[in-house]
């Protein structure tokens, strides 16, 4: 029996016996190289599948083969499937059933053959077509080409009798049902229309795909088929899909392109995107082939850009770039910066290209162009560094202070200028600052290139970008190398001035000891002359040395208060004093004066006394300094006091003392002048009257230091009233003291202490102790010794009621040592010692009282406050 042995999965064929080479048209080498399909017709082949799967491993079908004359040989096929070595083969037995061969006649050998020719060419038209071609009858699937079980991924098995629309998905994408369009189309095919549409199809794999379909209707044999060709178009329809995906990029790219596009052709646009249109301020449809580029250009520029279009228009220029002064609809002007190249366009020679409205970057370069001019220029030297410190850039004035040049700095970092041994703290600092964004000051001691030293102050920034990220520093810097040598020199000007001030205040320390002691013994013994003196002449004479030794003291008086105002070292001693004593003691101090002069003395002061808190000392100074003014500038006529008490509305208490006179006046040109120091109406060496300039300069001082102020009013040669107004103050929680005046004053009786009270005078001046005990004659008992020493021996043999101590004793103890002393004596612990000194310079007197005496009195002295004092002291301890 014809057999044949082929491979079960691929078909292939392996061996065949002989019984089939006579029946069958293929030799034996024609065999190896077929499959099976390749020599029963498909429908067979998928029949024997069937059977084989169901029957497990047998199946029989009836077909037919062709003989070597192309004649078919009806046959039945049996398979068998034979496993081996886990191998599986196909054995087909096939056994002719009808031998139709017959001897034909030449000429119908002729016509078969032609037939049979004819046949494989269709065959392997069918075969060989790129598109699935079916066949169907009945809506089903009869007959199908190679390329169908490729598109649709199957076997021909799965393909047979399948209806179209098993092979789509349920909805076309247009949302039609794929039934009910492929019934539709394929009755409209069978009427004779043929049909050609867009199909999506589903692979037995369940991947979808397009497709283009084309259905006809054919006879054959009388029997009415359609014909599907089916084209797989995915592809197509991706590159398509992608090709349109990719304009639309590219017209979106050019449409909404921040630089404006354009196409030229003949002079005019064929195309403008819509940013061109709006630089120019139109919008591109009023443009496109409507306006000429000649209408977009200021006429000077005309001719410029012409020829540049026409040069890439010749092709010989492939692009240019250049700027010319655009035109705009409004008729401004705008600058363009334009790029255009040859193009084909409409199959015709054209220009394409973009243009940039430059107008902002030109102003901005302009700027940056002052800009860096402006920093190249600068009077101060100028460093940017990278964020590393590194240099990018330095002004001229850099190079010129430095002598580096820009070349030789560039990259480099600027510790190259550094001198000197500032600390790294110092430099740490410096890059912390900047790098947290902030300004750092400093100064550098640098060196030149040439190695010589020099100052810079620099101020060193961050620069930001507009992210507010650091991307440079800058730093301005100033040559300060002279403003450096300056303040060196006035340092050492200061310390030689501070030096020359120390000097100074140990001078008048010394030159107020030297001058004051010997004037005790001038104006003490004056004193006493003048009041023991019977004769008249005489008696002139020691009223005179009294007085003159008295202005000098003032002068003295009045330089050291001002040296110590201006070095403000005068300190304030506020104590509760009933101003009205004490202006009254010191305006009728001048009595005596007055009366020599025949002026008339008139007072007015109120009957109560004014308790307030202030300097004593210093308001003395001021009613004695005003008072002698207007006594010395009055020749006839009155000088006048008046003391009020006035409370503003404000609920403020002040006293108010107003001294006037009918003296010569201050002229109106002059009246500027008289609070400042030395300054003098009369002055120069022909100046009529005596003085320092001195009084209403320290006067003005002292007043406003007890918050009050001083002014005057004057008339030439019709007389001044100075006018002292200060606050009434006193002490928090006591109330102004409001005792009668009787009562006030305190009645110390001449003979108070005598044969009682004994003192002990310490003093080595036998002149200055001959004045003290002079004074004090009448009233006390006194035992005199020059050395402290001696005093200590004196005050431990006899109990004194009180010391008068001279602090500076020569050599020996000094005062204050021999106070101490004393004060240590059983029975002295509350003795008062009360120093009597020439040191009479800003801050002896705390001193002195902390450190063992219990009061003060300065020398000179006049002879009634020695005694109040005295008296003061012993009332005190008592
Ligand atoms: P001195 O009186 O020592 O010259 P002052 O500072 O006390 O210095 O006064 C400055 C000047 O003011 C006086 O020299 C005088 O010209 C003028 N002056 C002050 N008081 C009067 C006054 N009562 N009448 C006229 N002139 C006065």
């Amino acid at each position: 029996m014809p057999s044949i042995l082929s491979d079960y999965e691929s078909g292939k064929i392996l061996e065949v016996n002989d019984q089939i080479l006579s029946i069958s048209d293929k030799t034996n080498e024609d065999f190896f190289n077929l499959k099976r399909s390749d020599i029963y017709p498909k429908k067979a082949i998928i029949e024997l599948d069937k059977n084989l799967k169901a029957n497990k491993n047998n199946a029989s079908t009836e077909t037919f083969i062709l003989n070597k004359e192309g004649n078919k040989v009806e046959v039945e096929i049996n398979s068998e499937l034979i496993i081996e070595d886990d191998k599986k083969y196909l054995l087909d037995t096939l056994c002719v059933k009808e031998n139709k061969q017959v001897y034909p006649s030449d000429t119908d050998q002729e016509i078969e053959k032609l037939i049979r020719e004819s046949e494989i060419k269709y065959k392997t038209l069918f075969e060989s077509a790129n598109d699935a071609i079916f066949l169907l009858k009945d809506n089903s699937i009869i007959e199908f080409n190679s390329k169908a079980l490729q598109m649709f991924a199957c076997s021909g098995e799965e393909l047979i009798d399948k209806k179209p629309y098993q092979l789509s998905p349920e909805f076309q994408p247009d949302g039609g049902s794929s039934i009910d369009l492929v019934i539709e189309k394929n009755t409209r095919a069978l009427e004779g229309k043929p049909q050609f549409f867009e199909w999506q199809h589903t692979r037995f794999d369940d991947l979808l795909f397009d497709a283009e379909v084309s259905l006809n209707s054919i006879s054959i044999n009388n029997e009415t088929y359609i014909l599907a060709i089916v084209r797989d178009v995915s592809k197509r329809k991706k590159d398509e899909a992608e090709l349109k995906h990719n304009e639309a990029l590219f017209r979106s790219l050019v449409e909404e392109s921040l630089v404006g596009v354009y196409i030229i052709q003949d002079g005019k646009f064929p195309y403008v995107n819509p940013r061109l249109a709006e630089i120019f301020g139109y919008k591109p449809e009023e443009i496109i082939s409507i306006l000429e580029v000649k209408d977009f250009v200021l006429e000077e520029d005309r001719k410029k850009v012409e020829e540049n279009i026409n040069k890439r228009l010749s092709g010989n220029f492939q692009t240019l770039n250049y700027s010319f002064r655009g035109l705009k609809k409004d008729n401004s002007l705008v600058d363009i910066e334009v790029m255009g190249s040859f193009t084909i366009f409409n199959g015709r020679p054209a220009v394409i290209g973009t243009l940039l409205d430059a107008t902002q970057r030109s102003k901005n370069d302009k700027e940056i162009k002052k800009l860096s001019r402006a920093v190249e220029q600068s009077p101060a030297s100028i460093i940017i560094t990278d964020t590393y410190g590194n240099i990018e850039y330095v002004n001229s004035k850099f190079t010129e202070i430095t002598g580096y040049s820009f070349d030789e700095v560039i990259g480099k970092n600027p510790r190259i200028f550094r001198y000197g041994d500032t600390p790294k703290s110092y430099y740490e600092n410096l890059w912390k600052t900047i790098k947290s964004g902030e300004e750092w000051h400093g100064e550098f001691l640098n060196k030149k290139k040439n190695g010589e030293l020099f100052w810079e102050f620099a101020s060193i920034s961050p620069v930001k970008d507009n992210d507010g990220r650091i991307i440079n520093f800058l730093a301005v810097k100033e040559d300060i190398t002279n403003r450096k040598n300056i303040e060196e020199e006035l340092r050492i000007a200061k310390d030689k001035a501070e030096e020359m001030n120390q000097l100074k205040s140990a001078f008048l320390a010394n030159m107020s000891h030297e001058l004051r002691t010997p004037m005790v013994a001038v104006l003490g013994y004056s004193e006493i002359l003048k009041n023991e003196i019977s004769s008249p002449d005489l008696r002139d004479m020691a009223i005179e040395i009294y007085e003159s030794s008295r202005r000098f003291m003032n002068t003295l008086n009045l330089i050291l208060d001002l040296s110590r105002i201006e070095s403000n070292k005068e300190v304030m001693n506020l104590v509760e004093v009933d101003i009205v004593t004490v202006v009254k003691e010191e305006f009728e101090f001048f009595k005596n004066l007055a009366r020599r002069k025949n002026l008339q003395i008139i007072t007015d002061l109120p009957e109560k006394p004014i308790i307030t808190l202030l300097d004593e000392r210093m308001l003395r100074q001021v009613i004695s300094n005003v008072t002698s003014n207007a006594i010395k500038f009055t020749n006839k006529g009155s000088v006048s006091l008046s003391i009020k008490w006035v409370t503003e509305e404000s609920g403020k208490e002040y006293f108010i003392i107003k001294i006037s006179d009918t003296g010569i006046g201050i002229p109106k040109h002059n009246q500027s002048i008289i609070f400042d120091a030395f300054r003098q109406v009369s002055e120069g060496l022909n100046r009529t009257f005596e003085g320092s300039g001195l009084g209403l300069t320290v006067s003005k001082k002292f007043v406003e230091m007890m918050n009050g102020q001083i002014d005057f009013e004057s008339e030439f040669e019709k007389g001044s009233m100075f006018t002292i107004k200060i606050p009434v103050t006193r002490r928090l929680g006591i109330q102004p003291i409001n005792l009668d005046p009787s009562q006030m004053k305190i009645e110390f009786p001449e003979n108070i202490g005598k044969n009682i009270t004994q003192l002990l005078l310490v003093e080595d001046d036998q002149s200055n102790a001959g004045v003290i005990k002079f004074f004090l004659e009448n009233m006390y008992l006194i035992d005199t010794v020059p050395t402290g020493e001696e005093a200590v021996t004196k005050a431990e043999a006899k109990k004194y009621t009180a010391v008068l101590m001279d602090i500076d004793l020569g050599t020996g103890m000094s005062g204050l040592e021999a106070a101490r002393k004393i004060k240590k004596i059983p029975g002295y612990e509350n003795t008062p010692i009360i120093a009597v000194t020439a040191l009479a310079m800003r801050g002896d007197r705390e001193k002195f009282l902390s450190e063992g005496c219990t009061h003060y009195i300065s020398k000179p002295f006049k002879k009634e406050n020695l005694i109040h004092t005295i008296k003061e002291a012993i009332e005190g301890a008592k």
